[in-house]
């Protein structure tokens, strides 16, 4: 198996974990996480979403998070953007990428956002021709990329006509999202390649939930298939406010140090990414699924026991 040397890790705690959270984070709490991310040195970060308030209360204070965190050169901030409303509202702070998202099922589509395909791939488009009018770089989100919870299976028909669409918009990467987590590492591979083929150059990153436990076996999977990046959360925070019974993303430091033990680069400092997740943690008043917080990082050197 070939295995590249670096990984690119994207945190998506900040806004795939907290947005699902009823109770109301204080916007100084949701800075503070940012800011231990950056500190240990997380190269991209999704901060929040320009999402309507009404649809999700808890990213309300999108502004003000991205006005208070404390950047670092080394690291990129990226906010969710739904339509032409949310890019003018990112347009207003300073947003390093913008993230858009289609489902690539009708049935997440119509339940859940709200509009159909082709309104929501219409809506990306506004939102990207005053991306690439700002210069703002995009990357394209494909919801339900490998399953639907209303659909059952997605044909890759679907998840190309999406990721096309992204590509022909100047996304220079298209992530694709296991939403509601049934994915398995030889539909991973699978569906890699024939994107590969059909879109040759193009990044793709994943997107993954460990709902029925395969988040990491995928991860491996899209390592091998040449996927570039990977979205994860601190401590596995999350769901999606719209998926019945999704749980939380990959947890960000179970996948970084298992990329590490592998000899697969990320420039994330273990130690100051655990700071993170016992905030994580602290602030959602329950232990979260991520498990090295509570095992600990082996030490090859000197062995506890
Ligand atoms: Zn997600």
């Amino acid at each position: 198996m070939t295995l590249p040397p670096r990984a690119t890790i994207i945190e998506v705690g900040p806004r795939d974990g907290l947005q699902i959270e009823k109770q109301p984070i204080p916007t100084e709490a949701k800075v503070r996480l940012v800011d231990l991310l950056t500190a240990a040195g997380v190269p991209r970060i999704e901060v929040t979403s320009f999402v309507h308030p009404r649809h999700v209360p808890q990213m309300a204070d999108a502004e003000e998070v991205l006005a208070r965190i404390q950047r670092r050169p080394g690291t990129k901030y990226e906010a969710l953007v739904p339509n032409a409303r949310g890019i003018e509202r990112a347009l207003t702070c300073r947003v390093d990428r913008i993230v858009l998202f289609v489902a690539a099922s009708e049935g997440f589509n119509q339940k859940n956002l709200r509009a159909g395909r082709e309104e929501m791939l219409q809506a990306a488009r506004e939102a990207a021709r005053m991306a690439r009018e700002a210069r703002l770089p995009m990357r394209g989100g494909v919801v339900t990329a490998f399953g639907c919870p209303y659909e059952g299976r997605v044909p890759l028909e679907a998840v190309e006509r999406v990721a096309g669409e992204y590509l022909e918009l100047g996304c220079e990467e298209v992530t694709l999202a296991d939403t509601v987590g049934v994915t398995n590492p030889a539909a991973v591979r699978r569906m890699l390649e024939h994107l590969k083929g059909r879109f040759p150059g193009a990044r793709f990153g994943l997107h993954f939930h460990n709902t029925r436990g395969a988040g990491l076996a995928n991860v491996l999977a899209g390592l091998e298939a040449g996927a570039e990046s990977f979205d994860a959360s601190a401590g596995g925070m999350g769901g999606c406010p719209f998926a019945p019974r999704a749980s939380g993303n990959i947890a960000t430091e179970d996948t970084v140090n298992m990329l590490h033990e592998m000899g697969i680069e990320t420039g994330i400092g273990l130690p100051g990414l655990l700071q993170a997740v016992a905030l994580a943690e602290s602030l959602l008043g329950r232990q979260l699924p991520g498990q090295l917080l509570h095992a600990g990082i082996m030490n090859w050197d000197a062995p506890a026991a």
